[in-house]
């Protein structure tokens, strides 16, 4: 084997270490993201981002504008981006998450922009804040990017979400999020959006905007990727830890 070969080699084996070589959405080997899966993915985006209340629609509950519905293979990326560690899949993401914002964001000035934060554990697991990597990286794409505030702490452990149906989500959820003090000065009186990968009971988006409108915020909506179809607490999805 000659030098160049082998270098050339050497090359797509580290490109390999970089850019996993599976579709990010049926695991198929050799490419990213494959023709399958984005017509699939097309499938599941609304013609245009859409209010998409959950069902029941929990107490305090700001409205969500999502930009497809949380299904195949979309749902399978957003898995794998948020807890499989393909950060090379959150591109296809970004751009669905930029239009819900967009939507969502019309008819206010001077918005904020406000994360869902992740659990310190999965800070520590993955190395980041996914939705907050998300939310930076899709208001960037926007014509008139607005400022994004980190004023969301998780403020206790919460018990995996999976399994719980709507009212027991709520439950498991009251106190979790909090805005620090240095927060409170910025927040206050301020128009904010929040933001989110997934909407499915709204029990997460409805106990952020609680602890937003304590801190003086006036929360106009909230922004997602994907919102779930629910038919009944079966359809509650797992797998997605936050
Ligand atoms: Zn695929």
């Amino acid at each position: 084997m000659d030098f160049w070969r082998r270098t050339r080699l050497g090359a797509a084996a580290l490109l390999d270490l970089v850019l996993p070589a599976e579709c990010a959405g049926c695991g198929g080997a050799g490419v990213g993201w494959c023709a399958s899966c984005a017509s699939d993915l097309a499938a599941a985006c609304f013609p245009l981002p859409r209010h998409t209340p959950p069902s029941p629609c929990p107490p305090g509950m700001p409205p969500v504008i999502a930009a497809a519905r949380y299904t195949g293979a979309l749902r399978a990326a957003i898995v794998a981006v948020k807890d499989g560690g393909r950060a090379d899949a959150r591109p296809l993401l970004t751009p669905l998450l930029a239009q819900a914002i967009l939507v969502a964001a019309a008819h206010h000035q001077d918005l904020a922009l406000v994360p869902m934060p992740s659990s310190r554990a999965a800070v520590r697991r993955r190395g980041e804040a996914s939705v907050t990597v998300l939310c930076r990286q899709a208001n960037a794409l926007l014509g008139h990017p607005h400022q994004v505030l980190e004023a969301l702490s998780p403020a206790r452990r919460v018990a995996d979400q999976a399994g719980l149906g709507s009212a027991e989500r709520r439950a498991n959820l009251v106190g979790a999020y909090a805005v620090p003090p240095r927060w409170r000065d910025e927040l206050a009186g301020r128009d904010v959006l929040l933001v989110d990968d997934v909407v499915t009971t709204g029990a997460t988006l409805t106990e952020g905007a609680r602890a937003l409108r304590a801190a003086g915020a006036h929360v106009v909506a909230s922004a997602v990727v994907a919102a779930t179809q629910r038919r009944g607490r079966a359809d509650v999805p797992s797998g997605l830890t936050r």
